[in-house]
């Protein structure tokens, strides 16, 4: 094949094109990666703010109610003055736990001593000391904080028992002047049960929301703490990753797509580098070969001979240089015509061939002349190696135009054995050639 030459070659642009399609496809997954991440986490982020609009929409709905009663004259006088407790069941406590779903309601006179707790039939063990100690005194503490800025009103998460309760509390206020009246609250408060979590989730689409003991992943759930900011619980709630319903289908139009790229190109480029293979041999071969007897032509033979020569320089090795010439060649052509003589150059290139090994430098160097390098050969076995081709040539005569046709050649050899040039080897040669003919042709004449 063709010469080394430090060309770009379609195999080192397929690896560059396929390393360049496996970073973006890196590229492209890690950015995928990132964006579902960040999708995901968006998503959590979003669940998490519901909850928390959730929770703070369910606490004003309390505060709206609670504050209606707080404000209410007639409320506190028969909650915390007259404890009619006719008029609290019909009125607040009992009412309020049927109308509004609360689970207590509870007023608190002087020296927070109670004056009223009316509870939720469905909630069992439920006492004003456990309230209080379980986080509403706290609560009393911050509403005091307060009751400039929100009215007194408070919220938070009180533990009694084992059960949660969302709880808002506030002040009596007077109706007219509007002035708290010092010491007597009133508290509602609706427990965290089943019933009601559920609630919250169907009514705020807040799938998968339960109450729990601990917490999980801090963007799915939420520590319940009390007034005093101890955790008491928690709440958990499950989110879609939008990853798991998007990744399918990116891969599913990326994977493809990507193969397809990767073919093409691949496909493409290998078919270009086919077609300019085949387009270099065959400019390679017309540049290096006889095309009518399709050995190596005079230039290709002078280059394979400067490499052989240098090879012989360094290692000292015998060779020897023989020149080929057809006896009276322009006859056979006068003769027979120009397409027998290019027939006998075919043939006598076979006979040659045929005779002389592998390893032996063949070439037409001229009209008909040809020229043998034969390697690690001294000149005595050359001598017998050529006249042993050239009488093969004499006994296989061509047959044209019913003619049996004999062609003979001479030959010049001349061996290499000091460190001559090839070009003083080769004129050596050509010197025994012309001996060879003088001294009556098809003969073999070696250099002196
Ligand atoms: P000599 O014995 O002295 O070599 O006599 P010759 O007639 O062979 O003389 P010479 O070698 O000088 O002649 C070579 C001839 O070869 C001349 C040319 O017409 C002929 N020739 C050169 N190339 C080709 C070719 O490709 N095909 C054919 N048919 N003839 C060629
Ligand atoms: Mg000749």
């Amino acid at each position: 094949m063709s010469e080394n030459k430090n060309f770009v070659t379609t195999e080192s642009v397929i690896a560059l094109i396929s390393g360049l399609y496996i970073a973006t496809g890196f590229a492209v997954v890690f950015s995928i990666l990132f964006l579902l991440t960040s999708l995901d986490q968006a998503a959590k982020l979003a669940r998490a703010k519901q909850v928390d609009i959730a929770l703070n929409l369910e606490t004003r709905y309390l505060k709206a109610i609670l504050l209606e009663y707080s404000g209410w004259d007639e409320a506190y006088e028969n909650l915390i003055v007259d404890l009619d407790e006719t008029w609290v069941e019909g009125n607040s406590g009992q009412y309020l736990i049927d109308q509004h779903g609360f689970d207590f309601t509870l007023a608190i006179k002087a020296n927070r001593q109670l004056a009223n707790l009316s509870i939720n039939d469905e909630v069992k063990g439920l006492e004003f000391e456990r309230l209080m100690s379980g986080g509403l005194e706290d609560l009393i503490e911050e509403s005091l904080q307060v009751q400039e800025g929100d009215e007194g009103s408070v919220a938070g998460y009180v533990l009694a028992g084992t059960d949660i309760y969302l709880v808002v509390l506030s002040p009596f206020k007077d109706e007219k002047t509007e002035e708290i009246r010092p010491d007597s609250y009133l508290s509602l408060g609706r427990r965290l049960d089943t019933e009601y979590i559920g609630k919250l989730e169907s009514s705020y689409e807040l799938p998968g929301l339960r109450l729990a003991n601990k917490t999980e992943d801090a963007m799915s759930s939420k520590v319940l703490l009390d007034a005093s900011n101890q955790a008491i619980g928690c709440l958990t709630w499950f989110v879609e990753k939008p990853s798991l319903l998007i990744a399918p289908k990116v891969i599913g139009i990326v994977t493809p797509f990507f193969c397809l790229a990767i073919f093409l190109t691949r496909y493409f480029l290998k078919l270009d580098y086919a077609d300019r293979i085949a387009f270099e041999e065959r400019l390679y071969k017309e540049a290096t070969c006889d095309p009518l007897t399709n050995i190596s032509n005079r230039r290709q033979f002078m280059a394979l001979c400067q490499q052989e020569m240098a090879v012989h320089s360094r290692n000292g090795r015998t060779l020897a240089v023989a020149l080929f010439d057809i006896d009276h060649f322009k006859a056979i052509n006068d003769t027979y015509g120009h397409a027998v003589g290019d027939k006998a150059l075919v043939h006598l290139v076979q006979i040659c061939s045929g005779e002389l090994r592998e390893s032996d430098i063949f070439g037409r160097i001229g009209g008909d002349e040809f020229a043998v390098i034969l390697r690690e050969t001294p000149i005595e076995e050359a001598v017998d190696v050529l006249n042993r081709v050239r009488r093969k040539i004499e006994a296989c005569p061509i047959g044209a135009n019913h003619n049996i046709i004999t062609i003979t050649v001479s030959i010049g050899v001349a061996p290499m054995n000091g460190y001559i040039t090839f070009d003083i080897i080769l004129e050596m040669a050509d010197v025994a050639l012309y001996r060879a003919k003088k001294n009556g042709r098809n003969q073999v004449f070696v250099s002196i």
